[in-house]
C-alpha cells in the first residue's frame, strides 16, 4: 500500500537502522549463485534424533503454552550442562530462563537492567544487534575497540586435549608473520568506565573476530568492576567451539563474574538449528527476576515442543562435547586450503569465522572497501563474505573480511578452489 497524506509521520526510534549485512549478503549470494560463506549458519543437517525428539514432543502433545520461564526439564538440562562445563550450579527455578534465541536474551537483559542514560561498554568490532538494543533502552553505548595482537595464531595442529579426531589429518598452515589477532585492550575498557557505567556486555568467543578472553582475561575484568554496581553481559553463544585444547572461559566460571553476570548461549549454533531459535540466559536470583519481568511481556514464553526435544537430546552430552573437534577440522580445512592464496588469515581460536586480510588478493580491483571487496567477492568470484566495517558504528576500514566455515566439506572445497587461486 503506497503511502498516502494519511499515513501518519513516524519519528524512528532507530534511525540508522537498515537491513543487517548478513540478509544483504545472504540476498546477493543467492542471486549470483555464490557459495554463501557471508551468514553465520550451517549449511549441513542438524542430528535427525533431535529432529526425533521434537517431533515425539509434538506427538506427545506437549503444544500449549510452556512455563513462562521455560520447561523445568530443559532448565535444568541447561544447568546440568554449565555444571558440568564450569563447575557452577546455577538454580533451574530462580536463575536459569529459556530464551527465543541468544539475540533476545541479549535484548531482554538490556531493557531489564539499562535505565535511560545509562552507560553500556561495548568492544568494537560489535555484533550488529548491541547497539539498537542499547538504543531501545535509551541507554549509551560506549565502544571500547579491540587492539590488534600477537595472540598466538599458532599453527592450527591438533594438541592434547583437542578432541579425537577421526577425520583425514590436514596440514594445518602456520600463522604468517605479521597476522595478528584481536584482544581486549583492558586500558582501554577501564579508562571507557564511569560512575554512569551500568553494563559491560562481553561476547565471547567473538564474533567476528575469533577471538576468545583467557583466565588471565577474567580476572581483569573482575579488578575493573570489584566495588562497583556495575554488570555484566556474557554473550557466549560460540561457547562450544572454541579450539586448540582451549577451554571456553565463560563468565560463569569466575566467582565474583558470575554473582554480576547474564550469561547468554544459544542453541541453534550448538546443535546446527540456527532457525529455531532457542537459547537461555543463567543469572543470579536478583538479575533473573529482572529479566523476566521483560522476557514475560516480551515473548512470554518459547516454543514448547523445541524446549522438550532439546532437554531430552541434551541428556546426551557426546553432541555439545564434540563440537570443538568438529568445527576445529572445518577451520583448519579451510585455512589450509587458503595457505598459498592471497588472503592473510589471521588467528581464529573460537567460533566457526574466519577472518582474513585481502590486501594481498591481486585479482581484485585495487583500493576496494571492505563492502565493495565482499560484493566483488560474491558477484565475480561466487563466494560471499562479511566485511568486518558492518560491525562498526562509525566507518572503519582493517582491510578485512569474514568468512563463516559452518559448512559440508564439499562446499568449503569448492570455496577454497575458487578463493585459492586469488
Ligand atoms: N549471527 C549471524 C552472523 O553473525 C547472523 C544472524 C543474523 O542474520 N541476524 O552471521
Amino acid at each position: 500500500m503506497p503511502e498516502t497524506a494519511a499515513t501518519p509521520r513516524l519519528v524512528s526510534r532507530l534511525p540508522r537502522v537498515g537491513t543487517t549485512i548478513f540478509t544483504t549478503m545472504s540476498a546477493l549470494a543467492t542471486e549470483h549463485g555464490a557459495i554463501n560463506l557471508g551468514q553465520g549458519f550451517p549449511d549441513f543437517d542438524c542430528d535427525p534424533a533431535l529432529i526425533e525428539c521434537v517431533e515425539r514432543a509434538m506427538r506427545a502433545n506437549l503444544n500449549q503454552y510452556p512455563p513462562m520461564a521455560g520447561l523445568p526439564a530443559l532448565r535444568e538440562a541447561v544447568a546440568g550442562k554449565i555444571a558440568r562445563m564450569h563447575g557452577r550450579r546455577y538454580d533451574p527455578a530462580g536463575e536459569i530462563t529459556i530464551t527465543a534465541g541468544g539475540t533476545q536474551a541479549i535484548l531482554t537483559a538490556i531493557l531489564a537492567v539499562v535505565h535511560p542514560g545509562d552507560e553500556v561498554v561495548v568492544i568494537e568490532p560489535v555484533y550488529d544487534s548491541y547497539l539498537p538494543n542499547i538504543a531501545l533502552a535509551g541507554g549509551v553505548a560506549v565502544r571500547v575497540p579491540l587492539r590488534r595482537a600477537d595472540v598466538g595464531g599458532r599453527p592450527s595442529a591438533p594438541e592434547a586435549g583437542a578432541a579425537a579426531d577421526d577425520a583425514p589429518a590436514i596440514d594445518a598452515p602456520a600463522a604468517p608473520a605479521g597476522a595478528t589477532g584481536f584482544a581486549i585492550d583492558w586500558d582501554a575498557l577501564a579508562a571507557a568506565i564511569t560512575p554512569r557505567t551500568r553494563l559491560v556486555l562481553i561476547n565471547s568467543p567473538h564474533n567476528p573476530t575469533g577471538a576468545s578472553l583467557d583466565d588471565a582475561d577474567l580476572d581483569r575484568l573482575a579488578a575493573l568492576v570489584r566495588g562497583t554496581d556495575i554488570l555484566l553481559l556474557g554473550d557466549e553463544v560460540y561457547e562450544h567451539m572454541v579450539f586448540d585444547g582451549r577451554e571456553h572461559q565463560s563468565l560463569a566460571r569466575h566467582d565474583e563474574l558470575a554473582a554480576r553476570s547474564f550469561v547468554v548461549s544459544s542453541f541453534g549454533k550448538t546443535f546446527h538449528v540456527t532457525g529455531w531459535k532457542v537459547g537461555y540466559c543463567a543469572a543470579p536470583p536478583a538479575l533473573t527476576a529482572e529479566f523476566r519481568k521483560v522476557h514475560q511481556f516480551n515473548v512470554f514464553t518459547v516454543n514448547t515442543p523445541m524446549q522438550a526435544g532439546l532437554a531430552d537430546y541434551l541428556r546426551d552430552p557426546a553432541p555439545w562435547r564434540d563440537l570443538a573437534g568438529f568445527y576445529q577440522r572445518k577451520r583448519d580445512r579451510f585455512r589450509a586450503g587458503l595457505a598459498g592464496s592471497g588472503f592473510r588469515l589471521l588467528p581464529c581460536s573460537g567460533t566457526y569465522f574466519q577472518c582474513a586480510e585481502y590486501a594481498g588478493v591481486t585479482a581484485a580491483p585495487s583500493g576496494l572497501s571492505e563492502l565493495d571487496f565482499c560484493r566483488w567477492l560474491t558477484t565475480e568470484v561466487g563466494v560471499a563474505a562479511i566485511p568486518l566495517s558492518s560491525f562498526y558504528d562509525e566507518p572503519t576500514e582493517n582491510g578485512i573480511v569474514r568468512f563463516c566455515f559452518a559448512k559440508r566439506d564439499d562446499t568449503l572445497d569448492e570455496a577454497i578452489r575458487r578463493l585459492a587461486a586469488l
